[in-house]
């Protein structure tokens, strides 16, 4: 029989499954090309061609010994000091190779750092709307969720509510800008509020609270935004980096924790990290893509491509007169349900072939989510199916 906490999980990743099971029913239905599916965050783009000619290189030139055995847990040496290097050069911060601890993609990093802070009953804060696996993570290492409510209509964090979350058993806090699934970008003003309001909370508990800043799309900013490196606000922070969007290398789960140097008890944190690297069976991150990551570290996929998407999106947005977030980053349009109801808003889009997600499982009723890394043909093709939407909602 499975564990009660696993049946919980199962449940509630329920929805996001019934959609993409629905979604290739519909396919066979309607033929894959008119079902509009808005759902997932999977990147559409092709990895830049440095990361094949990394890979190939990497496999002709590294000792095979070296290049397919077991390593240190916290991943090759030269690889993390690359990052290191990359980190420095780019945001002016102090890492060596000690700070790094190569990670099975963000999601690998967010549960190995979890494992390594929490004790039962330790709160972990995060600020809604958030990834909604947040919430399985924490109960994974008895930790309890506090959910700073959403603050629509800019969805930059309620200052004032987010330091009422912080207590005496506040462990950490995770922070994700540009932010999964507003699109929204934290600032100056932003990080500098939330990193005085945690230093006020440590004074207050006499405790150490860790900012674990969740950045699978730091590269993915648009326009005028810019996105800030939160490490350089406040000190306690752990930066988790991943691959999977910045390289579309989702697939082959590869990313990074980065541990500044000014971290409280920073030698127990990195040997800790390490040791829930192997304790949670990951060992270490995968070793050839590590190596190939470490060689493109200055590449990125086109990101203008996302940003044209989501202009195109929201000009349908517009002619439906649907009230959205403006996306300053990564691929999700954060769109109003027109009555409330986001659960209904999607159901009655699902009926007009549209997949989108409905925000209450991110912790903000009344929203949804539409993920744009898909291709440009997708989006014109759906414009109608939207305008149908649009008219059962009397717009
Ligand atoms: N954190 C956020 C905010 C995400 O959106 C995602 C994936 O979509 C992840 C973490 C996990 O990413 P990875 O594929 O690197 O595990």
């Amino acid at each position: 029989m499975i564990s009660e906490k696993m049946r919980n999980m199962v449940k509630n990743s329920s929805a996001i499954r019934a959609m993409f099971e629905e979604g290739k029913k519909l396919a066979a239905v309607y033929g894959a090309e008119n079902v509009y599916d808005f759902s997932l965050g999977n990147p559409n783009l092709p990895a830049p061609k440095e990361v094949a000619e990394a890979l190939v290189s990497e496999v002709e030139n590294c000792d095979a010994l070296t290049l397919h055995g077991y390593m240190s847990n916290a991943g090759f040496e030269d690889v993390r000091q690359a990052v290191a290097d990359s980190l420095n050069a780019r945001f002016g911060m102090n890492y060596d190779s000690s700070c790094i601890v190569m990670s099975v993609g963000a999601a690998g990093g967010l549960n190995v750092f979890l494992k390594a802070v929490l004790d039962m009953g330790d709160e972990v804060v995060v600020i809604a709307p958030f990834f909604g696996e947040y919430a399985n993570y924490v109960s994974n290492y008895d930790g309890k969720l506090v959910v700073v409510p959403p603050n629509p209509p800019t969805f930059q964090p309620d200052i004032t509510a987010f330091r009422k979350a912080l207590t005496s058993k506040t462990k950490a806090v995770i922070i994700n800008t540009p932010n999964n699934p507003t699109g929204v970008v934290y600032g100056k003003e932003t990080l500098t509020a939330l990193a005085d309001a945690m230093r006020d909370a440590q004074k207050e508990y006499g405790t150490s609270i860790y900012l674990l800043s969740d950045e699978p799309y730091r590269e993915l900013v648009y326009g005028g935004a810019k996105q800030e490196y939160p490490a350089k606000y406040y000190e306690n922070t752990v930066s988790g980096y991943s691959f999977s969007k910045s390289l579309s290398l989702a697939g082959e789960r590869i990313g990074y924790l980065a541990v500044n140097p000014e971290c409280a008890d920073f030698d127990d944190l990195v040997g800790a990290l390490g040791v829930a690297t192997r304790v949670l069976g990951f060992v270490n991150a995968p070793s050839l893509i590590q190596r190939a990551a470490a060689k493109c570290l200055d590449a990125s996929v086109d990101v203008s491509y996302y940003e044209k998407n989501g202009a195109a999106l929201k000009a349908i947005m517009d002619k439906c007169g649907f009230e959205y977030v403006e996306p300053e980053g990564a691929f999700y349009l954060f769109v109003k349900a027109p009555d409330g109801d986001d659960i209904r808003f999607s159901a009655e889009a699902k009926k007009q072939r549209l997949l989108i997600v409905p925000a209450t499982g991110f912790g903000c009723k009344g929203w949804v989510r539409i993920a744009y890394c898909v291709s440009p043909e997708t989006i014109a093709r759906s414009e109608q199916s939207f305008i149908k939407l649009s008219q059962t909602y009397g717009k």
